[in-house]
C-alpha cells in the first residue's frame, strides 16, 4: 500500500527554484506556509523516495563540477543556509550534502566571531572561507547574521548594519560575476516546530547535548528575528542572488527541496566531463606495452 503510494508520487513540473524563489518586493514570512511542499505531491514516504532517486543525479553533476576545477576551470556553487534556532541547517548538511562525494565539499559553520574575527570587517571571515574552483561550498549561518543576530541583540549601532545589505549586495554580485553560483536558502519553520523540536532534545537523551538553555531565551525574540528576515530577504533579493524560502516543518521536504535546488543550479552550469589533454590512444598503446 505504502509502496505504491510512493510509486505514485511525482515531482509536479517546472523548477522547484522557481516555486520557491522570493517574489521581489516587501516580504511578509506568514503568507508562507511552513509545511507546504512546492513541486511535490506526495507524503513523507514518498519523499524519501524521490529524494534516493536524486541522489545519483546530483553526486553526477557535483563530480563534473569537482573535475572542471581540478582541470583549470574556475567556477564553483556557494549554498547559504540560514534559518532560525533548530531549522535544520545541521540535518540539511547531512542529508542533501551527504549525498556527493565529501572531498568537493567545503562545509563552514558559523559562530560568534572570535576575538581576530570582529578584528576585521564582518565580510573577512566569509571571504576566507569561500569554495574554491570546483568546489561545492556551504555556509551554515554566513554574513546575514551580521544583519539577523546583530540587529536582533543591538550588537552595532542601527547605522551600521543598515548599511550591510547594499555591502552584502555587492559582495555576493562579485562572487557570482567571478563564477560562483550564490543559492541562498532561508529554512522557514514556525514558532510551534520549533518548539516540539527543542522539547524533542530535551526528551532524548542522545539529542540532550544539542539543547541550550539559551535556546528558550531567544524565543523570546522570535517576532524580531522575523522582522529582521523579513527585510534581509526584501533587500538582498538580487537576480544574480535571489533568496529561496524553504518550507521546512517537514524535515523530508526540506532536504527534497535543496538536493532539487542544487541539481538545477548544476544542471544550469552546462557541466561536462574535461576532455583529456593527452592522445588516450597513444597512452592505451604505452600502457598495454608495460607488464
Ligand atoms: P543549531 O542551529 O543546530 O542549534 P547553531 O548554528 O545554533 O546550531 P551554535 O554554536 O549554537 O550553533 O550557534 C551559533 C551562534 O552564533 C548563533 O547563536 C548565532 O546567532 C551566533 N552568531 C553567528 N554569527 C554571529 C555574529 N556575527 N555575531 C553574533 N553572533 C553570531
Amino acid at each position: 500500500m505504502a509502496k505504491s503510494k510512493a510509486a505514485k508520487a511525482r515531482p509536479r513540473d517546472g523548477r522547484v527554484s522557481d516555486m520557491v524563489r522570493v517574489p521581489r518586493g516587501p516580504v511578509d514570512l506568514s503568507a508562507f506556509d511552513t509545511t507546504a511542499t512546492p513541486g511535490f505531491d506526495g507524503d513523507k514516504e514518498a519523499g524519501k523516495v524521490a529524494l534516493a532517486d536524486l541522489g545519483p543525479r546530483i553526486a553526477d553533476l557535483q563530480e563534473k563540477l569537482f573535475a572542471e576545477g581540478a582541470t583549470g576551470g574556475r567556477r564553483s556553487l556557494l549554498l547559504v543556509l540560514q534559518g532560525m534556532d533548530t531549522s535544520g541547517k545541521g540535518g540539511t548538511v547531512r542529508h542533501v550534502l551527504g549525498q556527493v562525494d565529501p572531498q568537493g565539499v567545503a562545509h563552514t559553520a558559523f559562530k560568534v566571531p572570535t576575538a581576530e574575527e570582529k578584528a576585521h570587517d564582518f565580510l573577512w571571515r566569509f571571504r576566507r572561507a569561500l569554495p574554491g574552483p570546483g568546489m561545492l561550498g556551504v555556509f551554515d549561518r554566513s554574513y546575514f547574521e551580521d544583519v539577523l543576530v546583530v540587529r536582533v541583540h543591538d550588537l552595532v549601532p542601527k547605522q551600521t548594519w543598515s548599511r550591510r545589505y547594499a555591502t552584502i549586495n555587492r559582495f555576493e554580485e562579485s562572487l557570482v560575476s567571478k563564477g560562483t553560483v550564490v543559492v541562498k536558502c532561508f529554512l522557514h519553520i514556525s514558532r510551534q516546530e520549533s518548539r516540539d523540536r527543542l522539547l524533542a532534545r530535551l526528551d532524548d537523551p542522545t539529542k540532550q547535548w544539542k539543547f541550550k538553555p539559551g535556546d528558550i531565551d531567544e524565543r523570546e525574540y522570535w517576532g524580531a528575528y522575523e522582522q529582521a528576515y523579513a527585510d534581509a530577504l526584501e533587500k538582498c533579493n538580487t537576480d544574480s542572488a535571489p533568496w529561496h524560502v524553504i518550507p521546512s516543518d517537514r524535515k523530508w521536504y526540506r532536504n527534497w527541496a535543496i538536493t532539487n535546488l542544487l541539481v538545477e543550479h548544476l544542471e544550469a552550469m552546462a557541466l561536462d566531463w574535461p576532455k583529456p589533454d593527452f592522445d588516450v590512444e597513444e597512452q592505451r598503446r604505452r600502457l598495454l606495452a608495460t607488464e
